[in-house]
């Protein structure tokens, strides 16, 4: 039997298929030489829409994005909150819930859009508050019909692979994403994107380290590499705004290999060049409230940086904030050398220094083990304890805070467009 949806359905494989195409080929050229940062807004002449939600200036609007088709009929619908004050403004994308095991930030938008907000606004907020619907439905950290991580799909400006039969397609997840980060790019002036971290972790900005591309003529490097750094400041800017504590993406070549550049936010920044921020807002499966009271109040410090609110920047109270005085990029660490039981002698937000003691090692009787005693092996921060108490070697027992004298804006690395 057809189903109820067929034009939609059919819609969305063309759009998906379609935009998959139209980024994968963008050539290498027009980005990361050619684009200019978003310092002022850009000029949307068309109302601004997402799906059936169209922007009206001083309203909200309620509406979905088709994502994908399902196989037994019907569509993946994202749910989307458009609020408009002022039309002339910019425009800020907020959206959450990538990892359904990650709860605060659909809270927090809840109780940040209100009227007296849309009113407010110089401008509009695209809001999604459930990015990946089927992992909120079952309450996993990625959808049933993507294996995989859903934040490490969005297009990384690569030029297609030679087609190989024996390569898997992309799935609808991705090409439903690859769709929406279409839209992202044609209204978007910046970007925020929410998410949870451990039991009990600090909240914290996960800031995107802004890659440019020197394969060409010095010249255009130096081109990039200025336009770059003007992003970069922009970043900046937005983290401290925001007020919470502020870790660096890891360096370049983990950050690759796991295929961060491939996140929102990555891709946000390193191929649609605009100012983005990941949120991590502590215990995912329960708010805490302090922590969603604190992400609202930043978020609405964003919003006046961004010329978007009036009004002097509040104080970010109530919750742990974390600033030693140097740059720190995330680190997984101590990592067990043995497998053991562990018990932490340290919790988010402690400072540490080089051999402190972070956890007390055991085996299963309670007998002490190993050295029993795991050290830091760094000065830094607790971002948070990996959940779990039974670990296997080579876990790592902490996020943690470490010094980052890397430079926040890179080269990306050599061969990257070739591959
Ligand atoms: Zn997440």
């Amino acid at each position: 039997m057809p189903c109820g949806h067929n034009l939609n359905c059919a819609r969305v494989r063309l759009e998906s298929l379609t935009y998959y195409i139209l980024l994968s080929w963008r050539t290498p050229l027009p980005y990361g030489l050619s684009f200019e940062p978003p310092a002022t807004p850009r000029l949307h002449s068309m109302p601004i829409s997402l799906g059936t939600a169209k922007a009206s200036p001083g309203r909200i609007s309620y509406g979905t994005y088709n994502l994908l088709e399902h196989p037994i009929g019907g569509v993946e619908q994202l749910p989307v909150v458009i609020a408009q004050g002022d039309s002339r403004g910019p425009t800020f994308w907020l959206t959450a819930g990538i990892h359904g095991n990650e709860h605060a930030g659909l809270q927090v938008l809840h109780l940040l859009i209100t009227r007296e907000l849309a009113r407010a606004l110089h401008g509009t907020i695209i809001c999604i508050p459930a990015l990946n619907p089927a992992a909120l439905r079952t309450m996993q950290r990625e959808a049933y019909y993507h294996r995989g991580d859903p934040n490490r799909l969005y297009p990384d400006g690569r030029p297609p692979k030679p087609f190989d039969p024996d390569r898997d397609l992309p799935s609808a997840l991705e090409l439903g994403y690859t769709r929406l980060f279409g839209e992202v790019r044609n209204t978007a002036d910046f970007w925020i994107d929410l998410h949870n971290t451990w039991t009990g972790s600090v909240s914290m900005v996960y800031r995107d380290r802004v890659y440019y591309r020197d394969d060409g003529t010095a010249a255009a490097a130096k081109a990039a590499r200025a336009q770059a750094e003007k992003l970069d400041a922009r970043i900046g800017e937005m983290c401290q705004a925001y007020g919470h504590s502020v870790l660096r993406e890891m360096a370049c070549e983990a950050y690759f290999d796991d295929k961060l550049h491939r996140s929102t936010t990555g891709a946000a920044v390193n191929v649609a060049r605009i100012p983005a921020l990941t949120m991590e807002l502590g215990t995912g499966h329960m708010p805490d409230p302090k922590i969603v009271a604190a992400c609202q109040t930043g978020l609405k410090n964003v919003l006046r940086w961004a010329g978007m609110l009036e009004g002097d920047m509040e104080p970010i109270t109530g919750i742990k904030v974390v600033d030693l005085g140097y740059p720190c990029r995330r680190r997984g660490t101590p990592r067990l050398p043995i497998a053991c039981i562990v018990r932490h002698l340290v919790d988010a937000g402690d400072i540490v220094k080089k051999g402190d003691p972070i956890a007390e090692l055991s085996d299963i009787w309670g007998r002490p083990v190993g050295e029993r005693i795991l050290r830091s092996e760094y000065d830094g921060w607790i971002m948070g304890r990996l959940h779990g108490i039974v670990h296997y070697a080579g876990a790592e027992l902490c996020g943690m805070g470490v010094r980052d004298d890397l430079p926040t804006v890179l080269p990306y690395p050599k061969g990257f467009f070739k591959t």
